[in-house]
């Protein structure tokens, strides 16, 4: 810490009353990341130019440069793509013994851990989110991932006892920007685990990752076709959805693509995981310790920008508190450090495009038109990049379309109730159900409330953790399926 004149020179602004000092800007190296200018297709373990001869350029979102330009997939290379994975699938992959499979993911998790540094760097220029994330968080989540499923590899029988669990054929894998290795590392690695091979298509803005876990595939040796990645548009994955010779597929995303691929698969043999969007209750009650309850909410929401299909973008308090609780998270809120996502000090990172930086900013205006309180620290943001600073909507209703809708931004709405019962139904009224959090210090009511709400997962006293050994999915129209755990195995295996 020191008295900082260095203030102009850095991206990163301090949202403090307190001028007086900053911390020193800690940015993580850009050199320690070696990126390529352009990225041709993974398929059948070689890098192929797209037919289309069509590239797109990803870009920093804290900058708006270009960082790469990365193939665009069309139907012909989804065929090549899924047709190699069909061959390794019948060729190698599907004969090889469950123990030497999970060699290879042990493998790939190992090289992951290898190059956790660049990875972060990478997560972080092409997403926006900031570094102690995708480097405290994404990256090592996404290893233990792959080393979680190694082990499962050739214990299938202990996953399903008394049954015979047999593999799909070819994944077709679809996922979304917020977290682009982790979702990476949550489809492949129990794909492979039970014997499938796969097609995964990462998002527009934010292929890097993926493509370096590509060159990682390719280096640990696994054999050509068992992984293959294709970058593209909505449209490279709507032909991978189609695809006929695809056996399953796994999707994160909007609820509004998620139920496009329902329709287009429906009357097929094809099994489908779904995670979709969410619209998270976090309810703090008058006995909770509100200092922890206060940080748990932060972290719960505006952790990676609120990008976070779980994000707790609902804020429930008890009346008694809550004009406490909303003082302490205003003066929280103020506090955070909002700019350069590779600043080591960094909350808040950028906005992962302009289109969601302007559909946050939609819901700002909806808000303040429903008559709701909006509060923001007050501070200056880079004048490049897509920024939104951390948001409070208070005096809102539970019918108000800031309650309602999915906003997938750093913007939470703050409710007050009175009872449990009152509580339960205005959590479990929503169309989502991926996750909620309940802040108390009764263990019975923790167990009351996990029982009765409708939602996939349920923190209490924390929020936002993840394990590999632990299930993740939602009810209602956050999808369904399940990610993680043993019950992570099921959607990728038949049982006789
Ligand atoms: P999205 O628009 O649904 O895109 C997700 C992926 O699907 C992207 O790779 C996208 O490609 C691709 N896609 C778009 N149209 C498609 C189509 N017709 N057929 C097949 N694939 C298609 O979602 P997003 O904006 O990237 O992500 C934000 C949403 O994801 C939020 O609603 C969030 O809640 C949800 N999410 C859910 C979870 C969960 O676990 N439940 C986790 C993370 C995110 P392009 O990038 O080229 O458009
Ligand atoms: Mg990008």
């Amino acid at each position: 810490m020191a008295k900082s004149t260095a203030r102009k020179k850095t991206n990163t602004v301090r949202l403090k009353f307190d001028t007086s000092w900053s911390y020193d800007p800690a940015p993580e190296s850009r050199s320690a990341a070696s990126i390529s200018k352009q990225y041709d297709l993974f398929i059948n373990g070689e890098w192929k130019k797209p037919s289309s001869k069509k590239y797109f350029y990803t870009i920093n979102p804290a900058t708006e440069e270009k960082i790469s330009e990365v193939a665009e997939a069309n139907q012909a290379d989804v065929n090549l793509a899924v047709g190699a994975a069909r061959q390794a699938y019948e060729k190698t992959w599907g004969k090889m013994p469950a123990k030497e499979r999970a060699k290879y993911i042990f493998r790939i998790a190992r090289i992951i851990q290898e190059k956790a540094r660049e990875l972060a760097i990478i997560e972080s220029l092409d997403g926006g989110k900031p570094i102690r994330e995708s480097r405290d968080f994404d990256v090592p989540t996404a290893a233990n991932h792959f080393f979680y499923y190694a082990g499962w590899a050739d214990k299938l029988e202990y996953a399903f006892p008394n049954r015979k669990a047999s593999s799909l054929g070819v994944a077709g894998q679809i996922i979304p920007w917020n977290f682009p290795l982790l979702m990476a590392a949550w489809k492949i690695a129990p794909a492979l685990a039970t014997g499938n091979t796969v097609v995964l298509k990462p998002a527009e803005t934010t292929p890097l990752t993926a493509l370096k876990l590509a060159e990682i595939i390719q280096e640990s040796g696994l054999p050509p076709g068992v992984v293959n990645i294709i970058t593209g548009a909505g449209q490279t994955g709507s032909s991978i959805v189609n695809h006929p010779e695809v056996d399953k597929i796994a999707f994160t995303g909007s609820t509004e693509v998620g139920k496009i691929i329902q329709r287009a698969i429906a009357g097929t043999n094809k099994k489908a995981t779904l995670e979709l969007g969410g619209k998270a209750a976090n309810i703090i009650f008058e006995d909770a310790p509100l200092d922890q309850a206060v940080e748990g909410v932060i972290n719960g929401i505006f952790f990676n920008q609120g990008h976070v299909c779980c994000a707790g973008s609902r804020l429930y308090v008890q009346e008694s508190v809550m004009k406490q609780v909303v003082r302490k998270l205003k003066d929280r809120i103020a506090s955070l450090i909002v700019g350069d996502p590779l600043d080591k000090n960094t909350d808040i990172g950028a906005i992962n495009s302009k289109q969601q930086l302007q559909n946050i900013q939609k819901y700002l205006e909806i808000g303040k038109k429903e008559g709701a309180e909006i509060y923001q620290p007050s501070c200056s943001l880079p004048r490049k990049g897509f920024w939104c600073p951390p948001t409070l909507f208070t005096n809102v209703a539970q019918s108000n379309r800031v309650t309602q809708e999915e906003i997938f931004g750093p913007v939470l709405a703050i409710l007050s109730f009175r009872t449990d019962d009152e509580v339960i139904e205005k959590a479990n009224n929503s169309p989502y159900g991926l996750s909620a959090g309940v802040w108390t210090d009764k263990g019975s009511r923790i167990f009351n409330m996990t029982r009765r709400m409708r939602a996939g997962v349920v923190w209490a006293n924390t929020f936002n953790k993840f394990d590999p050994a632990s299930p993740f999915g939602g009810y209602k129209e956050s999808g369904f399926g399940r990610e993680g755990g043993l019950h992570g195995l099921l959607p990728y295996v038949n049982l006789k």
